[in-house]
């Protein structure tokens, strides 16, 4: 009996075959070959015509399309939207206990001595809220959508640039943080049509215990991480203030909403264009 090569194996998943095809066997290398080739040509023809549709009606990839429903629901809740640059100022990292030392040290792309690209976008959020929290009434809640760039070692769940929500919420009553926080995710976790979901308290690196929100299908995922202050960081910041915030990878809320467990077609690509391979 003859099962796919791995080459095979790897064009078909390219071509998103469904998951029985993949473990199909054969009795012969003959027989298998020509499966293949009937198998190619008609997963071609489909994504052709999914590429096909894109063009014609939604005409934006997933990620943008996930995005702008993300801040419909966010903006619809009262929730700022705030863009700050891509790039960020080394002294900002130190202020997140990031220094030479810090694990994720190791993972930041440096631009110069002084700028890295951002790993994460709440350094930038803390910065802006220090200031609002001056200006407006409280509760203030505010959120970015945007790249984020990491060194990561691992494939399947990890692209050195993904895209990173952040939400957070300042000067809430003390004992209504975790309310919050778990109505924060069931918000995002029902804009991305994910209804299998779970919360999970971790340790971080940089947060000491965090909440996590976790996929369940096709398996455990860790789609986002949420915290709470008042917090050791908050000091470094100037701030002095109850607050809930978390941070989602909008790839992979794409690839929970999919049931899907790799990350690549829903990364920024230039392989990939909304989920089809581009080399059809
Ligand atoms: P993981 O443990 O999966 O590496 P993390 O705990 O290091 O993730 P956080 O710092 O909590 O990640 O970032 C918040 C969210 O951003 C994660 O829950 C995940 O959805 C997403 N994320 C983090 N790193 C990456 C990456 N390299 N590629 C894609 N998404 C990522
Ligand atoms: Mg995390």
């Amino acid at each position: 009996m003859k099962q796919w090569t791995e080459t095979q194996k790897n064009r078909l998943i390219e071509l998103c075959a469904d998951a029985q095809e993949l473990v199909q066997v054969f009795e012969d290398e003959t027989q298998r070959n020509k499966t293949f080739q009937t198998l190619v040509t008609a997963l071609v023809k489909t994504q052709k015509i999914k590429l096909g549709k894109m063009r014609d009606k939604e005409r934006r990839p997933g990620l943008c399309r996930l995005s702008d429903q993300l801040v419909e629901a966010l903006t619809g809740k009262g929730f700022v939207q705030v863009t700050t640059p891509t790039m960020m100022a080394k002294n900002l990292l130190e202020k997140m206990s990031i220094t030479d030392s810090h694990p994720l040290a190791k993972q930041i792309f440096w631009v110069d001595s002084k700028h890295c690209l951002r790993p994460m976008l709440a350094p930038h959020l803390y910065y802006i809220m220090k200031d609002l929290l001056r200006i407006w009434e409280k509760p203030i809640g505010i959120f970015e959508i945007g790249s984020c760039f990491r060194k990561e070692s691992e494939g399947a769940r990890h692209t050195s640039e993904f895209t990173m929500l952040n939400v957070c919420e300042f000067g809430l009553p003390m004992e209504a943080r975790h309310a919050r926080l778990e109505e924060l995710a069931g918000l995002v976790m029902e804009t991305c049509g994910i209804d299998d979901y779970k919360l999970e308290t971790e340790e971080s690196a940089v947060y000491g215990s965090t909440i996590d929100v976790v996929g369940v299908e096709p398996e455990d995922l860790e789609l986002g991480s949420g915290a709470m202050g008042p917090h050791p960081l908050d000091d470094a910041w100037k701030i002095n203030e109850t607050w809930v915030g978390i941070g989602f990878g909008i790839e992979r809320l794409l690839m929970a909403g999919d049931k899907s467990n790799t990350l690549g077609k829903y990364t920024r690509s230039l392989t990939w264009l909304d989920g089809v391979r581009l080399n059809l």
